[in-house]
């Protein structure tokens, strides 16, 4: 042993030795790459750096092509790579600079360089030059993570069709582009379907708050209008105490582009069933799913089959309820309503859990919580953040920061958090750059609308907006912690899109521990930090009807399947949306809301993955399972968790980050302990739910 201490000393050294000079060249890195919209770039400059990227890409797809003898990991995967990299490079920043760009006129070009990019990305799909030059690389002395891309790449390509013959390619270029025309005509059906209720009296809409009210004054005929547009539509459905204002609003909402998308559905039907099966599928389920964690369609209507089977109990307990709410004012009622879903819940809300949203917002002024955000997550990821205090941005309320790891940078972000007119409106972490090992560092952008603070006004958010916020920087960091890896194509994120979701969800349930909102979140005015009681009170109502959130997300997962899960000649969107509602639903569904598909825009883009939503969130529940969760930054845990999920990036499958992590398959028994937390409040009680889960296991067993 004693003998062997030098050698350790001189290891030793050398490891320290290399880290620094690691560290030294991340350093290098950090100033060598400027962030992103340095000089300000006018269109001209901007497209001159869009073309750079595209003719570097071209560049390395020739030197591909144009070797002779072996092929190796150098100069064969090497310059694939790269070409990934400098088309992605490309393709990020137009995409970013289409939603972000304050001038209206650059945005258009930023698409159209955005449609340039894409092509390019189509066309590398379908160089069978490249596919060949691929599979014919020995990949055997390479490590796992380059022999997982290059099984990962071959995998994409097939499915993108690369190796038949030019007549189907031919055919399935023709049918793509039909695809892309029919998703976005689907889209923009619903969109521009505006429908309204009509009303002739003002005491129809009693119960609703008087804003509303005073909103909806009658038109010169007399008549109140009250539209579809979420605005209307949700506040008439929660509070309106008229049944039959509600259910007719209800159909109105769901027969949005009908007939219209019914046409529009069949035909994306029946495109998705010729590219699935000219590709050698059963099904557009199971190609679709061909490259997903899920694995085929059978293995998605197993997974809603499954999650049915555990919802069902929790389900009827709620459903009972609301009926005993409703019995209240319709003595010997025996249904809920599907019109009534939003109604007696409101009224149990207040009843039942004392919680009003508002109450938190005074603990969530902007500054306090970006702050007590990149705290959090500094503590939970184990890195720190700096600011680049002058650095050019697209818009000057940008931030940019850069992440250290030890010391050592790893990567870079922007912060876009405010509306401004033309801005991307919903919440989303864009990509900028993609990491690769010693070569470049990842890059993310955070694009939010939340409240600005101004002089006379903190911009008070709500709790909502803040976990928004949480959730969104949960996708940077596995950006940028996952974009350590030799290969640009398997940086960042998991390839499998039915995974992505699943990490940032976990964070949703860390954010709710008392202990961790208290660290950041302070009254504006008194700076007292927010009440565990509150928290508490708060995280109890968010208990309420998650069993039937979920039924209601495994009606949808079960309709998108349904619709592609075999020839669409034998399938009728009417009848399984009927059939789904009706096994899915703990509801009563009205007559006329079968439509619901032509309005279900998910149809267009997620297609038959709309189950992904589920899915991530079991896994969710399983990863927080393993954290303390009234103090889940303490411990080993978050580093673990960082090493396990996170840091391997796309380097190896889904579910085998998921097994390193828990030691095991993912399963459903934290997340129905989380679906019955509403009827969990002691340990006795959820002694009692346990049992009676296990009650329910024999009762099914024996059905
Ligand atoms: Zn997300």
């Amino acid at each position: 042993m004693a003998a062997e201490e030098p050698v350790k000393t001189i290891r030793l050294l050398l490891l320290i030795v290399i880290s620094f000079s690691l560290t030294a060249a991340a350093q290098d890195l950090l100033k060598s790459q400027q962030p992103i919209w340095t000089g300000n770039p006018d269109v001209s400059a901007f497209e001159k750096m869009e073309n750079d990227h595209l003719a570097k890409a071209q560049t390395s797809i020739d030197a591909i092509v144009a070797v002779k003898g072996q092929r190796t990991i150098e100069n064969t995967l090497a310059p694939y790579d790269n070409a990934v990299r400098q088309i992605n490079s490309a393709a990020y920043l137009a995409g970013l600079m289409q939603q972000v760009h304050p001038e209206s006129a650059f945005r258009d070009h930023a698409s159209a360089m955005l449609g340039k990019s894409s092509a390019a990305q189509a066309a590398l799909s379908l160089n069978r030059d490249v596919y060949n030059a691929l599979a014919s690389l020995d990949t055997s002395q390479g490590d796992a993570g380059t022999r997982y891309y290059v099984q990962r790449t071959l995998l994409e390509l097939r499915l993108a069709g690369v190796n038949k013959d030019d007549a189907t390619r031919a055919r399935l270029k023709q049918l793509n582009e039909q695809l892309t025309n029919q998703e976005s005509m689907f889209g923009r059906n619903i969109d521009d379907d505006k429908r309204s209720v009509e009303i002739s009296d003002r005491s129809e809409l009693e119960g609703l708050p008087e804003d509303y009210i005073a909103q909806h004054k009658p038109g010169t005929d007399g008549r109140i209008q009250i539209t579809t547009d979420y605005p209307d539509f949700f506040p008439a459905m929660t509070y309106a105490k008229n049944d039959n204002l509600r259910r007719k609003l209800m159909i109105a909402f769901l027969d949005r582009a009908y007939p219209k998308n019914r046409a529009v559905l069949k035909d994306m039907m029946n495109t998705r069933y010729e590219i699935a099966t000219l590709l050698g599928y059963q099904s557009w389920a199971d190609y679709n799913a061909a490259d997903k964690m899920v694995g085929s369609g059978g293995n998605i209507a197993t997974f809603i089959h499954e999650l049915d089977v555990v919802t069902r109990p929790a389900e009827q307990k709620e459903l009972a309820i609301l009926l005993a709410e409703k019995q209240k004012t319709h003595p010997g009622a025996t249904d809920v309503w599907d019109y009534e879903n939003w109604y007696y819940p409101e009224l149990v809300r207040r009843a039942k859990y004392n919680f009003d949203s508002q109450s938190v917002r005074p603990y969530f002024p902007y500054e306090e919580v970006k702050q007590g955000i990149l705290d959090v997550a500094a503590r939970f990821f184990h890195v720190s953040f700096q600011r680049e205090k002058d650095a050019p941005a697209w818009d000057p309320s940008v931030e940019t920061w850069d992440v250290f790891d030890n010391g050592k940078a790893i990567g870079r972000f922007y912060l876009d958090m405010h509306p401004r007119p033309g801005k991307y409106s919903h919440a989303a972490m864009f990509q900028v750059l993609d990491g690769v090992r010693g070569k470049q560092l990842p890059e993310a952008a955070l694009i939010c609308n939340l409240p600005a603070p101004t002089a006379t006004d903190a911009g008070l958010n709500d709790y909502g907006d803040v976990e928004t916020f949480f959730h969104e920087f949960g996708h940077l960091m596995n950006w940028i912690l996952g974009g350590q890896q030799r290969w640009a194509g398997i940086s960042g994120l998991s390839p499998e899109m039915d995974f992505v979701e699943a990490p940032s969800q976990m964070l949703e349930d860390l954010l709710r521990s008392p202990k961790v909102l208290a660290s950041f979140a302070h009254h504006y005015k008194t700076g007292e930090p927010i009440p565990a009681e509150l928290v508490e009170r708060m995280n109890r109502a968010s208990t309420f009807l998650r069993a039937g959130k979920v039924a209601q997300q495994n009606g949808f997962a079960a309709i998108s399947y349904d619709m592609y899960k075999s020839n669409p000649a034998k399938l009728e969107p009417d009848a399984i949306c009927n059939a789904d509602f009706h096994n899915y639903l703990f509801l009563r569904m009205s007559p006329g809301t079968e439509h619901f598909y032509s309005t279900f825009g998910h149809l267009a883009e997620y297609s038959s993955a709309y189950y992904t939503y589920m899915w991530d969130k079991v896994i969710a529940e399983d990863f927080f399972s393993e954290f303390n969760s009234d103090d889940p930054l303490a411990g080993e845990t978050s580093m673990r968790y960082r090493q396990l999920i996170l840091e391997p990036g796309g380097s190896m499958p889904a579910s085998d980050l998921v097994k390193n992590f828990l030691g095991r398959q993912q399963n459903m028994d934290a997340f129905e302990r989380w679906m019955n937390a509403e009827f969990a409040t002691s340990p006795q009680q959820t002694a009692h739910v346990q049992r009676s889960v296990a009650d329910r296991q024999a009762n099914i067993s024996t059905q």
